[in-house]
């Protein structure tokens, strides 16, 4: 089981709630930063024997360009404008290519030649409590993170396919490219919001993103009894299962500045999150039935 924890904005508690459900799975569990914009679940989980090493995309280059015909087919394939004709001479923008490697296939001349752009860094290792966690930090001046979380993407399908594990994904914040390629496998989406205006304007955008995959889906309200019923009430009127508040408190948020999971502060905290988790569950569950309906 997958289960992607998400938010329609930034600073909702997303990564508090990936950390302290991963230790309080119960089963085994590994945990995945797919922020690579702004990785900090390792912050919480503190993985040791890291392995690092650089990533990168496969990007088009013309080494030779007397081999280029300028017949234009490399062009008219490639749908983000990274390859561009100019008279007779063929412009690569490799800052554009996304890595489908179609301009390689229809080159009737094999003047394209495979190069490289650094994305970025892949991490992975352990946590203390001895979870698999993997991680991708992009590059700085690099623009897109897909390609990279796609390669984090791929290691973690591994990782289920090897050791048979569930999957805690920490997604990134907003609705964009990114935060939709980071839900895209999971089997439940969780979505972390807090009690105020911003709160349910931000988890209305990120239901109506995530709404058209089909997943089932559960709202953590963190900081709870902050602000006001504007979330409750939406998640009463639209059918979404509030499935776990974190009080608001300043117990918590000094446990949190301390760089600490929440869900180890006390017997209490360990036991929100252990019945989180079985709702997730229950929440997954629920996409197994519907689908043998
Ligand atoms: S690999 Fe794909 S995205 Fe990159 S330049 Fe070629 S066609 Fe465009
Ligand atoms: S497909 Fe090959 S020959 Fe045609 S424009 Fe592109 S690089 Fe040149």
């Amino acid at each position: 089981m997958i289960v992607a924890v998400a938010s329609g904005k930034g600073g909702t508690g997303k990564t508090t709630v990936t950390a302290s459900l991963a230790s309080t799975w119960g089963r085994p569990v590994a945990a995945v930063d797919l922020d690579v914009e702004e990785p900090n679940l390792h912050l919480f989980l503190k993985p040791e024997a890291l392995r690092e090493e650089n990533a990168f995309l496969e990007v088009p280059t013309l080494p030779e360009p007397a081999r280029c015909t300028a017949c234009g087919a490399c062009v008219d394939l490639c749908q983000f404008k990274a390859l561009s004709l100019f008279g007779q001479r063929l412009a690569i923008f490799p800052e554009l290519c996304h890595g489908c490697e179609g301009c390689f296939r229809v080159c009737p001349t094999g003047a394209l030649v495979p190069g490289q752009r650094e994305l970025g860094e892949l991490s992975c290792g352990r946590t203390s409590e001895g979870l698999p966690w993997l991680s991708g930090r992009l590059r700085i001046g690099e623009a897109m993170s897909p390609p990279l979380m796609n390669q984090v993407r791929a290691r973690m399908k591994a990782l289920v396919a090897e050791e048979g594990v569930d999957v805690l994904v920490d997604a990134p914040p907003g609705v964009s490219c990114p935060a939709l390629a980071a839900v895209q496998d999971a089997d439940v989406i969780l979505l972390v919001t807090e009690p105020t205006p911003f709160g349910l304007h931000d988890l209305k955008l990120a239901r109506e993103a995530f709404k058209p995959l089909g997943r089932p889906m559960g709202v953590v309200i963190n900081r709870a009894g902050l602000g006001d019923h504007g979330v409750h009430d939406f998640c009463r009127e639209s059918g979404l299962p509030v499935v776990a508040e974190i009080p608001f408190s300043r117990a918590v948020a000094v446990h949190y500045a301390q760089g600490g999971v929440v869900a180890q502060m006390d017997e209490a905290m360990r036991e929100r999150f252990t019945r989180l988790g079985e709702s997730v569950r229950t929440l997954a569950g629920s996409r197994k039935e519907a689908a043998h309906a």
